[in-house]
């Protein structure tokens, strides 16, 4: 990357990561950590303390006070996927009894119901489903912007971009042009913005065995960085704790704060029209009814630990992406299970690793608590570990709901966790506007009687469907 956004701290690489001067600065914003000592952090840093700091540098960039969530609904419009990855539990093929597109009808029901309770946005994913043609987008993206002009659409991960490109065959020199092009159309029909749905782990050689099908690294940055070349903002992901290692999720935050850089150092000079990565989410993968669940865990055999990760060993030979091709065969016996043992995340190492996410990132206004993944309790401790935001209120979820995650809060409990953790809780946009403050005697949570009524619930999920859906699918453009 060439120079840096005005105002990019610097790195200080010659000071250890314990050195509490430096960690003073990355706080106030005026250091950035390099990638060698996030990794030194996360794994010599005690739990607590690595909180405290990032807890620190969350109340630099966003107060004592408020703490914010959104009303939304994901809507995952169809199960059909032409990617195998072996860590989803929610795909299935175009002939499966279970395989669904959702009507439109259907999808502006869903829609109503949202906007009935107060929502604002819709988070819209899919399997990349090859026989939808753009204009089936188009046209759902127009009905919905025509009966529903005040909804958000946050929709079409970059894995669900790629396909497009290769289902449209869009015009374009490059992988960029032609992202750029399918975007356009989508959003001069409605499109808003995209979610950060499918970044996984971006090191090569764990996508290589987990995304099967799916979009690299680049190609996922790149689709990011044409929404941003069009005024979109976007967000980040990572999935973690299978069989990578803790260098990859160091790497995978390193790109998304290098390609976040690269965005702001053009809306520098195009300032209306650049946008970037609003928020990064990261969650611990699911392992219910998922081909990769059912790899064995790190550990179940004692004489394993005797051992390196093999996660580790390969993260160490890809060099922090220096080595992409690396042959994990030649980096000893302790990588020869690389894939075939996974290192579930628990509720400190999922924690551990969004404080190192609010401290690494620099350039990133929200981290957000996964409390889908992790429980209501883990979510509202995020909020001690360098979280802003505590996500959405959830009406629906199917994808994480399919791998056995079943948490399901509505708005008054996501308000009482909130407030619990010692903040005032928010109601926001998209772009993170706050739209409701909620410090008064009608706040959602002072209006509950009775809590007895708002336990986590499960949540709603689209499949096993009784009769399929079907839609009609105009000409290919
Ligand atoms: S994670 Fe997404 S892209 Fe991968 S198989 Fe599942 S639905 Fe398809």
């Amino acid at each position: 990357m060439n120079t840096l956004p005005a105002g990019t701290p610097r790195e200080y690489p010659n000071l250890d990561a314990l050195d509490h001067a430096l960690l003073r600065a990355v706080v106030a914003g005026e250091a950035r950590l390099t990638s060698e000592q996030a990794l030194e952090l996360f794994n010599r840093m005690p739990f607590h303390e690595l909180g405290r700091w990032a807890d620190a540098r969350c109340r630099e960039l966003h107060g004592d006070s408020i703490r914010t969530y959104i009303i939304d609904r994901n809507i995952n419009y169809t199960n059909v996927c032409n990617a195998r990855c072996t860590f989803c539990a929610f795909r299935r093929d175009a002939g499966d009894a279970d395989a669904y597109v959702l009507p439109k009808e259907t999808i502006h029901e869903k829609i109503a119901e949202l906007a009935a309770i107060g929502g604002t946005q819709i988070l819209m994913q899919g399997g990349m489903n090859p026989d939808l043609p753009l204009d089936y987008y188009l046209d759902l993206l127009g009905s919905i912007r025509e009966k529903f002009p005040a909804i958000h659409v946050h929709a079409f991960s970059p894995p669900e971009m790629i396909e497009f490109v290769h289902f449209f065959n869009p015009p374009g020199a490059t992988l960029f042009d032609k992202c750029r092009w399918v975007l356009t159309k989508l959003r001069d029909a409605g499109l808003h913005s995209l979610p950060g749905g499918g970044g996984e782990i971006f090191a090569a050689p764990v996508r290589r065995k987990i995304g099967l099908g799916k979009c690299d690294a680049e190609a996922w940055l790149t689709v990011m960085y044409a929404a941003h070349s069009l005024g979109m903002f976007t967000s980040a992901t990572m999935m973690f704790g299978h069989i990578e290692g803790y260098a990859d999720r160091v790497h995978h935050m390193w790109l998304v704060r290098e390609w976040q850089d690269k965005a702001l150092r053009v809306s520098e000079s195009e300032a209306d029209h650049f946008g970037h990565y609003k928020a990064f989410i990261a969650w611990p993968f699911q392992r219910e009814n998922t081909p990769l669940g059912r790899v064995k865990h790190w550990g179940a055999e004692p004489a394993e630990l005797a051992c390196e990760f093999p996660g580790d060993v390969v993260a160490r030979g890809f060099a922090w992406g220096a080595n992409p091709e690396v042959d994990y065969r030649e980096l000893g016996p302790d990588a020869a299970e690389f894939g075939r043992r996974v290192r579930m995340s628990g509720s400190s190492d999922y924690l551990r690793t969004q404080a190192l996410s609010r401290l690494f990132l620099d350039n990133i206004y929200s981290i957000g608590a996964s409390w889908v993944t992790m429980g209501p309790h883990v979510g509202q401790m995020g909020l001690a570990f360098g979280a802003s935001d505590m996500g959405s209120v959830m009406m629906e979820e199917n994808v994480v709901s399919s791998a056995g995650t079943t948490y399901c809060l509505d708005e008054a409990v996501l308000c009482r966790l909130i407030r619990e953790s010692g903040f005032v809780p928010a109601q926001r946009n998209n772009t993170y506007d706050v739209l409701r403050v909620h410090d008064g005697p009608s706040s959602p949570d002072r209006l509950v009687t009775d809590w007895s009524t708002h336990r986590a619930k499960r949540t709603h999920q689209e499949a096993p469907r009784q009769s399929r859906a079907s839609v009609t699918i105009s000409a290919t453009t």
